[in-house]
């Protein structure tokens, strides 16, 4: 039984024993005010009749008399108008005192019926008394009294209370039982209500509700029992489609970032978490200047909650990578505005790649258009000086003719290259026309054209390593490339230096490499030498006449070729370039 149950009998136990004594009392108290006006009646009525008798005795020897006819429960006094007493039936009148004292006889001297109740000297007990006054007789007046003890009313009164507080007792104890069996009756289908309500609320919505018990507690368990189905029901619902937008959230290429109204993070998806390279338990609660460190994003997100309007923003993060995101923050909409917080979501798409190749876009540009206005500025330079000067001068004119035509070829050779960069971008690897040849074949026909160079500069060419390797390559792409990267080779290398080519076969990979005893690369521009038109000195370069896309156009054949190319570089040490392409 638990303490609310035991407190809930104690209490009702105690209200039918309050209710109990109560009525009692009450009816106890009723009865003895009943008891008391019977036993004046029956006193009046004693004196009337003794007086009666009296008046037939005439009066004359009245105390024997009175003696003589008394009942013994009645106590009857003759007294005098002065107090004296005359005639008892119950007491020596010669021991009794005046009487005019007495508060009934006081009453009756003043010609009115007196009555008391109060403890009686001469008969040692409590009595009842009435006294009336009597007609004179012989010129004397009289007051006749008769008394009772109350010993009898008490002991029946008694009698009488101690009967309603048994009967009480019995009544109590069967309302206490019936109180007890009904309490139960109640209490046990409650108590099973109550278990499954806690039940319910750990989630357990599968417990059935079976009550014994009335009528109405079988409907209610009736109603809880279809809520909770109606409710596993809500709530399958519910998880699915939570699972579904979980799914959908975590796999969002998208970063996705809800904020709730003070911009602390509530959630946020795997793809955030990459960008922040962190887990999610770490983050979530913090706020997004403390996650991100980033003032431009904190903005965004302070304007779409100030202005209720979204947002959308390119910003750039630092975190494990430097990236650029395009940001949209929008408020999530709610359904009751009073009570629902206002949460901002930020969707953040990493749009670092579209960024380079955008401004990649606009260095080739700048680039491309730079370098073909150098020579054009060049030969136009020189062909309006011509015009206006004395052409007669021919040593002149030959010398502007002959710089113009070196523009004017450089011109080509940066057009040339242009072109062939721009057919190898639209070239994939799957259409590229390849036939099956050795390696040392394209590199000799490499050297041929690199022959006249390197002979005027005194550079030897020496080719090493595997002869017979076939690889199937487009002939006049892998030339194109080769004789590239020995033109470099010999471009950048002093007189009487030699140039290397060796080819070695390497997890079933052609290996060749294009190694000098040249200049070399400084290390911090070693990422950048196979960019289009970068240069380590581009005066020199220019001088050398180059056009700062030979790189780039290696860098494209060795890709149509599933293959890749390589530099490793010390200054004043040489450079080494690596061509890797597979084996037929
Ligand atoms: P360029 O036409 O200027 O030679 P490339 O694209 O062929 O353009 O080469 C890019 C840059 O890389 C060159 O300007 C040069 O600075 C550097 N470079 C290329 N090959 C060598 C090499 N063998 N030795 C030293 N520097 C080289």
């Amino acid at each position: 039984m638990s303490k609310s149950q035991i407190r809930r009998y104690i209490g009702s136990f105690i209200i039918i024993a309050l209710a109990i004594t109560v009525i009692s009392f009450y009816a106890g108290s009723l009865f003895k005010k009943d008891a008391y006006n019977r036993t004046i009646e029956i006193l009046k009525r004693s004196n009337t009749l003794t007086w009666n008798i009296l008046s037939l005795d005439n009066f004359l020897n009245m105390d024997d008399f009175i003696k003589s006819i008394a009942v013994s429960d009645i106590r009857v006094t003759i007294i005098r108008a002065n107090g004296k007493v005359v005639a008892d039936s119950q007491a020596d009148i010669s021991r009794l005192d005046n009487h005019a004292s007495r508060p009934e006889i006081n009453e009756a001297i003043n010609g009115v019926s007196g009555y008391s109740k109060r403890y009686s000297d001469s008969l040692g007990e409590d009595l009842v008394y009435v006294a009336m006054p009597m007609r004179k007789i012989s010129g004397k007046s009289y007051i006749i009294r008769s008394a009772m003890s109350v010993k009898e009313i008490d002991s029946t009164l008694g009698d009488i209370i101690n009967r309603i507080l048994y009967t009480g007792f019995i009544t109590f104890l069967a309302l206490s039982i019936l109180s007890f069996l009904s309490e139960r009756r109640l209490i046990s289908p409650l108590s099973d209500i109550q278990k499954a309500a806690e039940s319910y609320s750990t989630g357990n919505l599968d417990h059935h509700l079976t009550v014994q018990g009335p009528e109405d507690m079988r409907i209610v368990a009736e109603s809880i029992n279809s809520m909770a189905e109606s409710l596993k029901f809500r709530l399958n619902e519910i998880t699915r489609s939570k699972n579904q937008l979980d799914a959908v959230f975590s796999s969002m290429m998208e970063a996705v970032v809800v904020l709730d109204e003070s911009l602390n993070i509530r959630h946020l998806n795997q793809s955030a978490l990459k960008i922040l390279d962190l887990s999610g338990s770490e983050v979530i609660g913090k706020s997004l200047i403390e996650v991100f460190m980033n003032s431009a994003l904190q903005s965004i997100a302070e304007e779409v909650l100030n202005l209720q309007t979204p947002v959308e923003r390119d910003i750039s993060i630092n975190s494990n990578h430097n990236l650029v995101l395009k940001v949209h923050g929008t408020q999530i909409p709610h359904e009751n505005e009073k009570t629902a917080a206002n949460a901002i979501v930020l969707v953040l798409n990493d749009i670092t790649k579209t960024h380079h190749l955008e401004s990649m876009r606009r260095d080739f540009v700048a680039n491309v258009s730079h370098e073909l206005k150098t020579p054009i500025t060049n030969v136009k330079g020189y062909l309006e000086t011509l015009l206006e000067s004395d052409m007669a001068d021919t040593e002149t004119t030959e010398h502007f003719l002959n710089i113009s035509l070196r523009n004017a070829n450089r011109l080509n050779a940066i057009l040339d290259d242009l072109l062939s960069l721009s057919r190898l971008e639209h070239q994939d690897n799957e259409s590229l026309e390849v036939e099956i040849r050795s390696i040392e074949g394209v590199i000799t026909a490499a050297f041929q054209s690199c022959a006249p160079k390197a002979t005027e500069k005194e550079v030897k060419l020496i080719l090493e390593g595997e002869r017979n390797l076939l690889v199937p390559v487009n002939t006049l792409l892998m030339e194109q490339a080769l004789t590239n990267l020995i033109d470099n080779a010999v471009k950048y290398s002093s007189a009487g230096s030699s140039v290397r080519v060796e080819i070695q076969k390497k997890d079933n990979q052609a290996v060749i490499s294009v190694s000098d005893e040249g200049i070399g690369i400084p290390s911090k521009d070693l990422p950048r030498v196979f960019e289009r038109f970068y240069r380590v000195d581009k005066a020199r370069s220019r001088e050398l006449g180059g056009t700062g896309l030979g790189l780039a156009i290696v860098k494209h054949i060795a890709i149509v070729h599933n293959g890749s190319v390589k530099v490793e570089s010390e200054p004043g040490k040489g450079a080494a370039f690596t061509i890797r392409i597979p084996l037929a």
